[in-house]
Formats: C-alpha cells, structure tokens, sequence
C-alpha cells in the first residue's frame, strides 16, 4: 500500500478496509450487501445505531447532546449553522484561522449580522489568533471556529472558554485527540478526514441549544429534524456510515482517543523533528504553538527543490505531499489511519533528502 498523506479524502485503517470487503456481498448473513439493505431494516438500524453509541462512547458525549448524521459535507454547515440559529437582531461572532473560517463566515453573512472577532489572515494564517477578548461578545449567537485549519496546518490547543454558544468545525481533527464536549453547543466534521469515507457529516448539538433554533428554515435543513427521527428522516448514506462504525470500531481496538492521541503525537513528532534538525533546510508555515497534529506544513529553500523533493517522494510512493497553492511547499496529513511507520519513512526520506540536497 501506498504511504497515503493526503489531505482528504484520506487514509482508511487498512483493517477497516479488509472487514468491509470481507462483508460487502453479504452482511450478516443477510444475502445481500449492507448498501443493498432497506434504511428501515433491523439490520441497517444496528449498523446505525452503533456508529451513534461507538461515537458517544469514544468521545465521552454526554446524554444533553444530539449526535448526528447529515448529507452535504460540512460545507453545508456553513449554511445550516446560521440559518438555524443566527437570531434576528444578534450577531454571529467568527474567528478567522484559514480559508475553511472565511467560508464559513461567508455563508453566515447572507442570514445576518456577522462580526471577525479575531484574525490571522495578515500572518498567512500561520498561527491561531490569540489576540482577542471574549467580554464583549456576551450578546452574540454563537462564536464559530475551526479547530483545525486544514491548508495551514494549525490547531487550537485550547479551546475558548465561550460565554456563548461555541460552535467548532473539527472536519480534520475530529478523535485526533481527546477533547471536552461540553466546552461546545455544536460540533461539526465531514467524515472523509478521520472518519470514514465522505458522504456523511457528523454534527453533535447541545438539546437545549438545539431548542433556541429558528422555526422558518425548510424541514431538511433543520436540526431537529434529524434529532426528532434519530437521522433517517430521510434515506441516509447508509453505506458510509456503515464505513464509519467500522472505523469507530477501530478507534476502540486501538484503546480509544488516548491512545490514538499519544500515537498522533508520535507520528507527527518524526516529522517536526526532520523540520526542526534539517538546519533550515524544512520549514515550518505554522508557528510553534499552533503546530498541527494533523496537516504538517512546511517549505523547502525553493521552487526547483520542492519540485525534486515531490518527484523522487512519488518514487518512494510517499502519496499527496504537495501543499496547497496558498501555502506553498508541501503538506502531509496524517490523520488517524496513517500508520506511524508511513511518518517514520517519511521523516527519514526528508533527512536523506536534506543531507543529499543541501
Ligand atoms: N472544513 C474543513 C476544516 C475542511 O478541511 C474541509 C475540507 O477539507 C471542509 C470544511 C469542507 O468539507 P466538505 O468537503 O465535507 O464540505
């Protein structure tokens, strides 16, 4: 297999992979396959009940909390999120951290007022913004924020404590590590990054903040909607969210979030290391206290390198290093089916590469 880095959609356990194809043509002895079943089957309701208790259990989501699963990406949330709960005469409160933030505060725009509360655009969102005051947002909607900035390569470390609603979009850092629901009303992630395929957005929402929602938004794109029939209101992507109980069930075997955490911590580690003992050679696009754990940024000393670095990586079947055109340079992401062997090898190609090329 190939050493897969990219950004999404990403890296699936191989051993999901493997109990998929062993189940595909047919499920629990069903006869058919699990994409074939009736949304209102017993057999497709286990599937989907599961992936909601599996995700409950590995995050720690408290019973106040709905947990969902919705079509659109999580770009539709961008939408959704004020549309259901940007209140006439309040304002949406949004910290920049990348261009996923400018697209989400985008959308927020066409429902209401909005408000950049905070901003590191002028720093090539090479950090998160720390230069904020959260005392005069007492009347505000919500506060949004993107926990992990996905083209930059940046991550919160610690969340704000919101006086108000704290809506967080973790399409890229959801189960990277272990977090505290409770800081938020709403949370969001399409799945393609650390949780399956894509085709399904997880949302996981306060019920009393759920309660607070405007009442003139069409019937689909209201939460409770999806609360109030447990997500089937409508036909499902069933099969990924099949891929995503397979993928939560992993996350267990490998001793839940912790564990994952700590191997997260030493993956993107070796790859930190290459950057920080390369001389210069490496660097990194984000600062040190908003490093990710998730997309690892950096440049090399110029066009032509970075060319060559890319070129002779494909050789080595190192997939999907190239960094996005605002950033420059390369990215790799690796999220939580990126084995740490894949970071190792990858980590002593750019210290040979360095020692080769510099
Ligand atoms: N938010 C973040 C942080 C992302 O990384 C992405 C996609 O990469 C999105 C939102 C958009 O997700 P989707 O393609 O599911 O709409």
């Amino acid at each position: 297999r190939a050493y897969n880095f990219n950004a999404g959609p990403a890296a699936i356990p191989l051993e999901v992979l493997e109990r998929a194809q062993k189940e595909l043509v047919n499920f629990n002895n069903t006869g058919m396959s699990v994409m074939e079943l009736s949304h209102r089957s017993k057999d497709y309701e286990e599937v989907h009940n599961r992936a909601n208790a599996l995700l409950r259990e590995l995050l720690g989501i408290p019973d106040t909390y709905e947990v969902l699963f919705l079509q659109g990406g999580a770009s539709l949330q961008f939408s959704m999120i004020p549309m259901n709960f940007l209140q006439e005469n309040k304002t949406a409160h949004y910290i920049l951290s990348g261009s996923w933030s400018e697209k989400a505060l985008k959308e927020a725009k066409a429902f209401g007022e909005t408000r950049i509360l905070a901003s590191s655009k002028e720093e090539n969102y090479s950090r998160i913004p720390t230069d904020y005051s959260l005392e005069d947002i007492k009347d505000g909607a919500y506060l949004h924020i993107t926990s992990n900035n996905t083209i930059f390569g940046t991550q919160w470390n610690e969340y704000p404590t919101s006086p108000i609603p704290l809506i967080a979009d973790m399409s890229s850092d959801i189960l990277c590590k272990e977090i505290d629901v409770e800081k938020f009303s709403l949370i969001y992630a399409g799945a393609q990054k650390n949780l399956g395929p894509s085709g399904v957005t997880v949302v996981i929402v306060k019920k009393d903040f759920l309660e607070t929602a405007r009442p003139n938004v069409p019937t689909i794109l209201k939460y409770s909607t999806h609360a109030d029939n447990n997500s089937l209101y409508n036909t499902p992507p069933t099969f990924a969210i099949y891929m995503l109980s397979l993928v939560l069930e992993w996350v267990k075997e490998q001793g839940g979030v912790k564990a994952i955490q700590k191997v997260n911590e030493e993956k993107a580690g070796y790859i930190y290391s290459a950057i920080d003992e390369s001389e210069g050679f490496y660097k990194a696009h984000a600062t040190e206290d908003s490093r990710s754990l998730m997309n690892i940024t950096f440049t090399l000393p110029n066009e032509e390198l970075t060319k060559k670095f890319l070129q002779e990586a494909k050789e080595r079947q190192f997939i999907g290093l190239a960094g996005h055109r605002s950033v420059g340079g390369c990215r790799a992401s690796a999220y939580n089916a990126v084995p740490k062997e894949s970071c190792l090898a990858l980590a002593n190609f750019m210290t040979e590469f360095k020692n080769k090329n510099s």
